[in-house]
C-alpha cells in the first residue's frame, strides 16, 4: 500500500504539511496519492540515524552485507503487480519497460551481493616490512579500501527503478558499507516508496541497524540542497540534468567539509559514420538508428543525439534512408510534463538555428505528452560555428552534421564536451586508417562503440558508464557495473600494526582468500 509517507529509518513519517501527486502522463491526469513534502526536522532525523548506523553497518561482514542485498532483491520481487503498476502509472512507460527495468535492478543488488562475496575489490595491498634495510628500516604497510559514510542518492527519472531508490547507486553504496538516504524522484514517488517499503523489509529481516537507509518525499530543490550540506552526508550520487548535477556539485564543495559529487548528466553521444559503413550497410544503420534514437521516447542518456558523416551521396541516401525509418515509428508518451516541455522548447531552439533543416517533416502533432521525433541536417562548418547545436535535447532528437572532410570531422569532436559514449562505423580496415578521428573521439569519451548503436547499457565489470564533464563530475568513475562501489570507499594504509587487529582483508594467513597485491605481485596466497 503507499501511504505517501516519508521513510525516516523504519518509522514511516508525516509530520509535514506539503503535499504533492505524481501525473499519470499517458492519461494526461493526477495519480490518486498525495506524497508528504519531507521537513527539515525529518531530514535530521533521517541522517542522525544514518550516521549511528554507519558504526555498526561499517563493520559488517561481507556475508552480512550480501545477504541484505539479496533479501532486498527479494523483497522487490515480491513486490509483484503492484509495482509494475504503479511503475507505468507514473511514468507512462509500456509494463515490459517496467519489467525489465526490475530484471535489472535486482541483478544489480545481487551482483554487488557476489562482488561483496569474493571480497578483491577492497584492492588489499600488502608491502612487508624489510627491517634490515639501510640506511632506514622499511616499515609494513598494508592499505584496502573502506567506506566513507552516510551517502545522499537522488532518484533519477529517467530510470525510476534502476537508478532510483533501490538502483545502481544505493546498492552500490549499500554494498561498500555506507548507509543511503535516498532523495525520492517526484514524478515517480509512488514507486519510490514501495521500493523502499522492500528495503526497510528486507533491513528488518536480516538485522540491519535502524537508519541504514531513508527515503525522502520532495516536490522541490530544498530537501535535495539541505541534504547536501548536511554535515552527516560523505558523499553525493545523482543522475539527471546539468543545471541539476552541478548546482548540487558546487553546493558540496561549498561546505565546510568538501564532499565528492558523483553526478552522471548530460551527454549527446557522437556518432562517426566512415563512408565504407555506407557503402556495405547504410540501409542497415538508417534502420538502427532511427530504432535508437526513438528507444523510449529517446529518454536514455545514451541517446545518439549527433550522427557526423563526410559529405557525399552515400551520405545523402543514408540522410533520406533515416527520414522514411524514422517516420515509420509513432512517437511514444514522455515521463513527464516537465521533460515534455524540456523536449519541445530544446527542439525548438535547435531548429531554429540558421543553417539547420529537419530531415524528415511529420503533418501533424503528436498528443499531449507525447514526443514528435526530429532529426535536423546542416553542414559541419555551420555545427561548428554554432554551441547552441551542440547542446542535449533531452528525447527522440539528432542532428546528422555533413562535414566537408576528416579534418573538420576531427575539429567538430575536439569542440565537443565530454561525453558517455563515441561510436564508428566503418570496415576494420577504415577504421585503421583514421586514427586521428579514433583518437578525437576517444579522449572525449567513456565508452567508444563499434559498430553499433549507443543505447543498452550491460551491466558488467568492464563497463564504464561515465566520461568527461559534463557527461559526469568525475571521470574516473563508473556509474554502471559493480566497480560502481569504487564511488563510496577511500583507502586507508596501516603501518606496523598488530597482525591480530588488522582486518581480515590484510592478515598474512588472508583467511578470504582474496586475490591482494603482496610486494608488487598479484597473489592469493597466505604470507
Ligand atoms: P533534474 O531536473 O536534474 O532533477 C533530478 C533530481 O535532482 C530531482 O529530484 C530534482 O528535484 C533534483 N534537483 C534538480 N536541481 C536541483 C538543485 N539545484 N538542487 C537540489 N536538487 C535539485 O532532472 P529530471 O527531473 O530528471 O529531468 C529534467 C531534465 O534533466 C530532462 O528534461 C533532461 O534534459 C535532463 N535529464 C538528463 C538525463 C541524462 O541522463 N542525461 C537523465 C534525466 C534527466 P525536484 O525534481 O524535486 O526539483
Amino acid at each position: 500500500m503507499i501511504t505517501g509517507k516519508n521513510y525516516i529509518g523504519n518509522n514511516l513519517s508525516a509530520n509535514g504539511s506539503k503535499t504533492y501527486k505524481t501525473f499519470n502522463p499517458k492519461l494526461n491526469l493526477e495519480n490518486e496519492w498525495a506524497f508528504y513534502e519531507a521537513t527539515e526536522e525529518e531530514l535530521n532525523e533521517a541522517a542522525k540515524l544514518a550516521s549511528e548506523a554507519f558504526e555498526s553497518y561499517r563493520n559488517f561482514t561481507a556475508e552480512r552485507k550480501a545477504g541484505f542485498l539479496r533479501v532486498i532483491a527479494d523483497e522487490i520481487e515480491a513486490l509483484g503487480d503492484l509495482l509494475i503498476e504503479t511503475y507505468c502509472l507514473e511514468s507512462g512507460l509500456p509494463e515490459g519497460r517496467a519489467k525489465g527495468e526490475r530484471g535489472r535492478t535486482i541483478g544489480q543488488l545481487r551482483t554487488f551481493a557476489s562482488t561483496l562475496e569474493d571480497g578483491s575489490w577492497v584492492e588489499a595491498s600488502i608491502d612487508t616490512a624489510l627491517p634490515d634495510r639501510t640506511p632506514v628500516p622499511k616499515p609494513d604497510i598494508r592499505k584496502m579500501l573502506f567506506p566513507m559514510g552516510p551517502v545522499a542518492v537522488f532518484g533519477s527519472s529517467n530510470f525510476p527503478l534502476a537508478y532510483s531508490t533501490a538502483g545502481g547507486d544505493t546498492a552500490s553504496a549499500l554494498a561498500a558499507g555506507c548507509p543511503v538516504i535516498v532523495k525520492s524522484h517526484p514524478m515517480h514517488a509512488g514507486t519510490g516508496e514501495l521500493v523502499a517499503s522492500a528495503i526497510q523489509k528486507a533491513a528488518k529481516k536480516t538485522d540491519m541497524p535502524n537508519g541504514v537507509f531513508s527515503n525522502l518525499n520532495s516536490s522541490g530543490i530544498e530537501v535535495g540542497q539541505q541534504l547536501v550540506q548536511h554535515p552527516v552526508i560523505k558523499a553525493v550520487g545523482f543522475t539527471g540534468s546539468i543545471r541539476g548535477g552541478t548546482a548540487l556539485y558546487k553546493l558540496a564543495n561549498e561546505r565546510p567539509e568538501p564532499i565528492p559529487v558523483f553526478a552522471e548528466m548530460g551527454s549527446i553521444n557522437p556518432v562517426v559514420i566512415l563512408p565504407s559503413a555506407l557503402e556495405q550497410k547504410g540501409s542497415y544503420w538508417a534502420e538502427q538508428y532511427a530504432g535508437s534514437i526513438m528507444l523510449g521516447a529517446g529518454q536514455f542518456c545514451t541517446n545518439p543525439g549527433l550522427i557526423l558523416g563526410l559529405k557525399s551521396e552515400t551520405l545523402d541516401t543514408f540522410i533520406s534512408s533515416l527520414g522514411k525509418e524514422i517516420a515509420k515509428l509513432e512517437p511514444s508518451c514522455m515521463l513527464h510534463p516537465n521533460i515534455y516541455n524540456n523536449y519541445e522548447k530544446g527542439k525548438q531552439t535547435a531548429a531554429s538555428q540558421a543553417g539547420t533543416s529537419p530531415i524528415v517533416n511529420f503533418e501533424k502533432d503528436a498528443q499531449p505528452y507525447f514526443a514528435q521525433q526530429l532529426v535536423l541536417t546542416t553542414e559541419g562548418k555551420n555545427f561548428l560555428e554554432n554551441p547552441k547545436l551542440h547542446q542535449e535535447v533531452f528525447g527522440p532528437f539528432s542532428i546528422v552534421v555533413q562535414c566537408e572532410d576528416t579534418d573538420e570531422l576531427t575539429a567538430i569532436l575536439h569542440h565537443l564536451e565530454g561525453q558517455l559514449t563515441g561510436t564508428i562505423l566503418s570496415s576494420v580496415r577504415e577504421v585503421g586508417e583514421h586514427a586521428n578521428v579514433v583518437s578525437a573521439l576517444g579522449s572525449r569519451v567513456g565508452r567508444i562503440i563499434f559498430n553499433g548503436v549507443p543505447t543498452g547499457v550491460e551491466v558488467c565489470p568492464s563497463m564504464v558508464h561515465g566520461g568527461p564533464f559534463p557527461a559526469s563530475t568525475d571521470s574516473r568513475f563508473t556509474a554502471v557495473g559493480p566497480y560502481a562501489i569504487k564511488r563510496w570507499v577511500r583507502p586507508v594504509a596501516f603501518q606496523n600494526w598488530p597482525r591480530d587487529f588488522l582486518p581480515d582483508a590484510l592478515k598474512d594467513e588472508n583467511p578470504r582468500q582474496i586475490l591482494r597485491l603482496v610486494n608488487g605481485v598479484y597473489t592469493d596466497a597466505a604470507i
